[in-house]
């Protein structure tokens, strides 16, 4: 493509993104379960939009320089921390993400503990991904610690702490179940061994305190826990803000410390840095500081009560349609299911995607099954009740259609996978035609995770090409 010679229109411009964006999930409307969080309020995206545009140039690299920031973002650490069992010592910094905060929680415990040669982090199998990088990225070994009933086992957690253990971590609650952790029982035996302990609470932080709230039988998640020595919130999911917003407590400055990164050994500006970005919008930090103060206490318990009548809803559903059932008993904003015998998983996503409710198949893991999963937020309330015939039906059309019949494949390794491959697998199982994804979740879910990640990664290079015409 390249630069038009002459520069567009404005009008023009934006009509080719809408153009553009017809091509995606929607957003809004109580149909999508999973990347997006919608409290289906009026006039909030016109507000978030409106403090976005004011702040999107302010730059986050020198705070001194710009203080409106540095007052949105210790005004954000402050209403995180009086939710999440703060007090008086906490502190905290908004990063661009969940995964930011927690590759940031990784940074502090390892670079609190120099006297580790080689670091290690004990999580338990069921938390996020974002782990996994943050160990990588920082040249830290992962522990992966077996879960029960899909819950951390707060003493299989504490057999695998050894002495170079830096952090522990554990969900409040993991993103793939909705299981929030024994996160006392974890915090015991970490504080015992003098490990920090995170709490990721990035999925749930802003609406588990309003669940409880309500009544929901939930253990103490936050640093009201003794041994809980930082926790993350991102407020771009049930803080309802647009996305880049996340927050990072730590229970003292002390803890916080080690996050940062210092820099004067160059001819430029001293480079002081709390995350992992240096040059930072104000934007998304003004649009969240908006949301939340538009939304207000009151109306974050309204928006937990509504996603949680939509649970009660969905679960219902999938406990009164024969052919599957809940994969975990919900106990948060999180409805997970699987598919009986005879009903095939993906094909079953198909056909509910082909109904309008797009959920978020996961691949079977270890010795745990393949699930269907469902983010469920305030504005799936009002739609709710419309889920169970559609779930009845596809479950029908699934039957009637039956399981994915691959073509014969050559065994591959992780190696021989090459964007070539890639291509050709592509138009073999009709990828981007619309005809669902059924076949290429099946093909994945009977590979070993590295070829997973090896087809996939291929898959997403071959997608990322310039726009040449
Ligand atoms: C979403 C999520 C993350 C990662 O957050 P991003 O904002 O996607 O980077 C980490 N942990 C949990 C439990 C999450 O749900």
């Amino acid at each position: 493509m390249g630069l038009p010679q002459k520069g567009l229109a404005a009008a023009d411009v934006l009509a080719e993104i809408r153009a553009l964006r017809d091509a995606d999930l929607p957003t809004h409307g109580g149909h999508l379960f999973a990347y997006v969080y919608d409290p289906a309020l009026p006039g909030l995206d016109e507000l978030t939009q409106a403090a976005h545009g004011l702040a999107g140039h302010v730059n986050g690299l020198d705070p001194t320089a710009f203080p409106s920031l540095l007052a949105l973002e210790n005004a954000l650490v402050a209403d995180a921390a009086s939710l999440l069992g703060g007090g008086p010592g906490t502190v905290g910094n908004v990063t661009g993400g969940g995964t930011e905060s927690l590759l940031l929680a990784v940074k502090a415990a390892r670079d609190s503990r120099p006297d580790v040669a080689a670091p290690r982090l004990v999580v338990p199998a069921t938390a996020h991904a974002a782990f996994a990088k943050a160990a990588h990225y920082l040249g830290v070994a992962l522990d992966t610690v077996p879960v029960v009933n899909l819950r951390a086992d707060a003493e299989a957690i504490g057999a695998a702490i050894g002495p170079d253990t830096v952090l522990v971590a554990a969900s409040a609650p993991s993103y793939a179940h909705g299981v929030v952790d024994p996160i006392p029982e974890i915090a015991a035996v970490a504080a015992e061994r003098g490990v920090r302990f995170h709490v990721d609470a990035c999925f749930g932080g802003w609406v588990l305190p309003y669940l409880r709230r309500l009544g929901a039988d939930l253990p103490d998640f936050d640093l009201s826990v003794p041994g809980v020595t930082s926790i993350s919130v991102d407020l771009h999911k049930y803080a309802y803000t647009p996305k880049g917003v996340s927050v990072l407590l730590h229970r003292s400055e002390e803890l916080r410390l080690p996050q940062y990164f210092a820099y004067a050994g160059w001819p430029g500006y001293t480079m002081i840095n709390a995350g992992v970005s240096s040059t930072r919008s104000g934007g998304p930090i003004a649009a969240a500081y908006a949301a939340v103060r538009h939304i207000g206490d009151d109306g974050y318990l309204h928006l937990a009560e509504a996603a949680q009548s939509a649970v009660h809803i969905l679960a219902g559903a999938v406990n009164a349609t024969d052919g599957v059932h809940l994969a975990a008993e919900p106990e948060t904003t999180v409805v997970c299911l699987g598919a009986d015998d005879g009903v095939d998983l993906f094909v079953l996503a198909d056909e509910l995607s082909a109904r309008g409710w797009h959920t978020q198949p996961q691949l079977s893991y270890g010795n745990l099954p393949a699930t269907i999963h469902l983010t469920v937020t305030a504005a799936v309330a009002p739609t709710a009740a419309d889920f169970g015939p559609a779930l009845a039906d596809a479950v029908a059309a699934t039957r009637e259609r039956g399981p994915v019949q691959l073509p014969p494949l050559p065994a591959l390794t992780p190696a021989e996978v090459t964007p070539a491959l890639i291509r050709t697998l592509a138009e073999a199982l009709g990828v981007g035609t619309g005809d669902g994804m059924a076949g290429v979740n099946t093909l994945l879910d009977a590979a070993t995770p590295a070829l997973r990640e090896a087809l996939l990664t291929a898959f997403l290079s071959f997608l990322q090409h310039p726009a040449w015409d």
